[in-house]
């Protein structure tokens, strides 16, 4: 072995505290590989019968899932091909050269000598193999968490904090099956704010975006946690209530109504007060979530031709 790579060799993590001279006759076997870009040095499909130490440049690793995904990058200094030295399968993932590299391509059994001779080299392989298990889980970790991220934020309204029209698509359907098997009572109250186009055109959009919050946590506070609460439209909401009759509705819808009214709204340098009409319809058992909804929006309709701060349940 050359002088240069003999000290990029011995400088490896799995040779730390190693004593290199007393196991580099072990290498003989172990040949240097120069990468090119883009060169595949692992590929799932292929079985790998080396551990390559890397001497210089850097690899990348992507997962076989997300072959465009990069998962880690290597250095001088480590290693890879690690996995399948220990399981004997093909490798888990795509490693290909990011830059100009060169690796010591070391036999498994030679590897495995190394291993025989020297505890330090074993616990160095464990460090290694520990280390890539400690990645990966953190890999995963963010990956889950990024996904109930993405989840969140796509069933979530981001101006008001509520559920939007798509996780209501999704769940309002399946509580209206349970109510149904259950022969349970469910209402649905739909909502809207009166003359709202008037509070944007006076005040400004800013200011109306303030009113839809101050609404949406007014019933947030003010409902019980199994009533589904949802912003199914620009200025409209819809609540589920499960297990509640229309007339318990009716007065729930009062209590909101009334609390609405009541309530100051205060953005930037303005105080107003807004209204809300509903609409309310039950839920007869097996109605589908469109036939209930066409009902609650004929009586909010009438809420509306009523005079509008009001509750209507349709007829
Ligand atoms: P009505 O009493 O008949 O309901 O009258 P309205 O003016 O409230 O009803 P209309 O449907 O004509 O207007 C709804 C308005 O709601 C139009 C739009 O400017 C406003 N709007 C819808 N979504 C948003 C939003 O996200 N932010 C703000 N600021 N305004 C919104
Ligand atoms: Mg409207
Ligand atoms: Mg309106």
């Amino acid at each position: 072995m050359q002088d240069r790579d003999r000290v990029l060799t011995e400088q490896n993590l799995l040779f730390r505290n190693v004593d290199f001279s007393s196991v580099e006759y072990m290498l003989e076997r172990s040949a240097v590989r120069e990468l090119v870009p883009g060169d595949k040095l692992l590929q799932p499909e292929l079985p790998n019968e080396h551990l390559y130490l890397i001497l210089e440049g850097e690899l990348r690793v992507h997962l076989v899932a997300h072959q465009t995904l990069e998962h880690a990058s290597l250095v001088a200094g480590e290693c890879t091909g690690e996995i399948s030295l220990v399981d004997g399968k093909n490798p888990s993932a795509l490693v290909v050269a990011a830059t100009p590299a060169r690796v010591l391509a070391v036999p498994h059994d030679t590897v495995w000598s190394l291993v025989d001779q020297s505890h330090d080299v074993a616990r160095n392989l464990l460090a290694i193999i520990a280390g890539r298990m400690r990645h990966d889980n953190s890999a995963l970790i963010s990956s889950h968490n990024q996904r109930a991220q993405y989840e969140h934020q796509a069933t979530v309204d981001a101006l008001t904090g509520v559920h939007n029209r798509r996780w209501m698509n999704d769940a309002f359907p399946r509580v209206l099956h349970r109510c149904a098997l259950n022969k349970q009572y469910s209402t649905l109250m739909v909502l809207d704010i009166d003359h709202f186009k008037h509070v944007n055109d006076t005040w400004g959009h800013l200011v109306g975006d303030a009113a839809l919050k101050a609404l949406a946590n007014i019933m947030q506070l003010n409902l019980r946690p199994h009533d589904l609460l949802v912003r199914y439209g620009g200025e409209e909401f819809a609540i589920l209530l499960p297990e509640t009759g229309v007339e318990e509705a009716r007065s729930i819808a009062e209590r909101l109504r009334k609390m609405v009214a009541a309530n100051e709204v205060v953005s930037h340098g303005v105080t107003f007060k807004i209204t809300i009409s509903v609409g309310i319809a039950p839920v007869i058992g097996g109605s589908s979530l469109e036939e209930v909804f066409a009902q609650a929006d004929e009586a909010l309709y009438c809420a509306k031709e009523n005079g509008r701060n009001r509750v209507e349940v349709a007829a």
